[in-house]
């Protein structure tokens, strides 16, 4: 993809969730730029766009990445992808969020690096598996609430944002029932944390947002197919 072709995805999005989300619910939506995969120089270029906050899925990926663009001293990193014990002080010492978390454990030791890297309220949501589908990690929807309530007991440090969702696979083929749940995980997101919602990617950001979500989460709208990449 060429600058001039991120240029235009950009600002395409940038605008469209722009007006949607005036028309809709008259706030703010953040964009978060899911950059996984796709390099440091287009990531400086989204930048140069007025980019600032990215999305990262990879630790080590996103340790070289922020350790390559230190001198954009007002860059977000957020972390969205799957978690591993072993790579969480890797995650917080890089990433100003993880949008991720699924697990007590993995809570207590975000809290414990958060605490090492002098980082106070260290920002989490919680990510949701709306259907229990086994590929997925995530919360189930009905045991959201007893888990936040725990993990606030257990980790004061963290700052819980609210929930995070990527819908259940089949969801991609029948977009029409996914509002539905997006206006569960809504009214859900209100009763946790600071009760904010990340929901939406380039495939359904408009429903996303109908559905009152405050941040969308997009990829390939702004940065066009991920090159192949083999998981670390
Ligand atoms: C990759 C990814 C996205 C972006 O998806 P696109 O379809 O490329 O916009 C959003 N959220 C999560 C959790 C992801 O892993």
């Amino acid at each position: 993809m060429t600058s001039e072709s991120l240029k235009t995805q950009y600002q395409q999005v940038r605008n469209q969730v722009q007006q949607l989300a005036q028309q809709v619910q008259n706030h703010r939506v953040q964009i978060l730029a899911v950059s996984k995969v796709h390099s440091t120089a287009k990531i400086r270029e989204a930048y140069a766009l007025g980019a600032r906050y990215f999305g990262e899925n990879y630790a080590q990926e996103l340790a070289s990445k922020a350790e390559e663009l230190s001198d954009l001293t007002d860059i977000r990193w957020s972390y969205i992808g799957h978690i591993q014990s072993n790579k969480i002080r890797l995650i917080v010492e890089h990433a100003n969020e993880i949008q991720s978390l699924a697990s007590l454990k993995h809570g207590k030791l975000i809290a414990k690096a958060a605490d090492e890297f002098n980082k106070p309220n260290y920002p989490v949501f919680i990510a949701v598996n709306a259907e229990g589908e086994a590929s997925k990690n995530g919360i189930p929807l009905d045991q959201v609430s007893p888990f936040v309530t725990e993990l606030e007991a257990h980790c004061p440090s963290l700052e819980v944002q609210g929930l995070m969702c990527i819908p259940p696979r089949h969801y991609q083929d029948s977009l029409e029932k996914v509002p539905e749940l997006y206006r569960e995980l809504r009214n859900l997101a209100n009763k946790v944390g600071q009760g904010r919602l990340s929901l939406g990617m380039s495939g359904d950001l408009r429903i996303a947002i109908e559905a009152g979500t405050d941040l969308v989460r997009i990829g390939t709208a702004i940065f066009g197919e991920r090159p192949q990449k083999a998981r670390q």
